[in-house]
């Protein structure tokens, strides 16, 4: 119950035993067809453009901003969390200018601040961190971020790593232009195949650049020819990964994403009202608690390090500290995917109980 990897679902770890077929093996066609098509019910989009990218969170984060950055843009970035700078550094490295939006750590954007940044900076691309782990905040009001994006005919990226499958996401209905993920959080996976997804507007402009992309390996005009229409030799693929993703994602689509994210809120409601019986509170407002990772406060005078540690000795349960500028003040809990069950919720109770008795 820690801010991810999360426990994986019996049938992901089975799916991984597969034998392996040759990554343009007619079979393994099938199952690339299925996990494009899954992809896009649990993003909640049509986009043609929807791909597990080989490699962690992190690469399908650059595919997005590498790709879409071009020499010379500017990308507006959050300053409220840890992945906000992450975006920063791969704008840079892609040969961007970054700009910034502020925010405190432990609290959303305001839609009046991007806004100021926008009049003030005209960036061509704007990040932000729909589930900020390092936080537990979750951004509300995106339907106004990106509206405000759009009339300053900027593109929006979303950072839906901790949000994708647990918590509600409209990648069309929202008007993202692009969102990528990581499977280890609300999908259950483990990492490996990492979920992007980009619309034709987006999806144009990488398509028109001037320049290549920095990276071969992300570039995504290269990886069409995989994952289009021609099935064509790229990389090979990370084949037991894929099996993996496509069972986590059969799972999403069995259970209905809607119940789906009703489930992670009915759950982590659970904890909330547990945590709170125990006298601690939850960092961020109600308006944007993040259900998936829940920033508890650590009480006056507790090593938030020693309880962590407790309970990892004594009950073999993850959780996590805080990061940055929250580091010694919340514990980070998380409730994703196949480990947001009631029973677990009970089980943490007592062995936090316990670690702060
Ligand atoms: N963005 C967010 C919000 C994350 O929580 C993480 C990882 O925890 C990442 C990006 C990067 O993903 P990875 O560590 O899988 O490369």
């Amino acid at each position: 119950m820690g801010p991810g990897p999360s426990d994986v679902h019996p049938r992901v770890l089975r799916a991984m035993s597969t034998p392996l077929v040759g990554h343009l093996d007619p079979s393994f066609i099938d199952i690339m067809d299925d996990v494009q098509e899954l992809l896009r019910y649990t993003f909640r989009t049509d986009n043609q453009w929807t791909i597990p990218v080989s490699g962690t969170g992190s690469a399908s984060m650059e595919a997005a901003i590498a790709n879409l950055v071009e020499p010379g843009d500017t990308m507006l970035v959050p300053t409220n969390g840890y992945f906000g700078d992450r975006m920063a550094s791969m704008a840079e490295r892609a040969g961007g200018d970054v700009v910034y939006v502020d925010a405190p750590w432990g609290e959303p954007l305001d839609p009046v601040d991007v806004q100021d940044a926008f009049d003030q900076y005209q960036p061509d691309v704007f990040g932000f961190v729909h589930a900020e782990t390092s936080t537990g905040v979750k951004q509300p009001d995106v339907p106004q971020l990106t509206e405000i994006a759009h009339s300053h005919d900027a593109y929006v990226v979303a950072d839906c790593v901790t949000s994708l499958g647990g918590v509600e996401l409209e990648v069309d209905k929202w008007d993202i232009d692009v969102a990528y993920s990581g499977p280890q959080k609300c999908l259950s996976c483990p990492p490996g195949a990492s979920p992007l997804t980009l619309n034709d507007r987006a999806m144009d402009k990488v398509l028109s650049r001037e320049e290549d992309p920095r990276s071969w390996y992300l570039d995504l005009s290269l990886l069409e020819g995989y994952w289009g229409d021609e099935r064509a030799y790229h990389h090979t693929a990370p084949i037991t990964n894929v099996y993996a993703i496509r069972e986590a994602l059969r799972l999403v689509a069995e259970e209905g994403i809607e119940e789906r994210w009703d489930r992670h809120l009915r759950v982590a409601n659970g904890l909330k009202a547990g945590v709170e019986a125990m006298g601690l509170g939850l960092n961020p407002e109600d308006d944007y608690w993040l259900p998936s990772l829940n920033a508890v406060l650590v009480p006056d005078g507790v090593d938030a390090g020693a309880a962590i540690g407790y309970v990892l000795d004594n009950y073999d349960l993850e959780i996590a500290g805080g990061l940055g500028a929250l580091d010694g003040d919340i514990f980070r809990i998380g409730c994703m995917g196949h480990s947001a069950q009631e029973k677990n919720v009970a089980f943490l109770m007592s062995a936090l109980g316990e670690a702060l008795e």
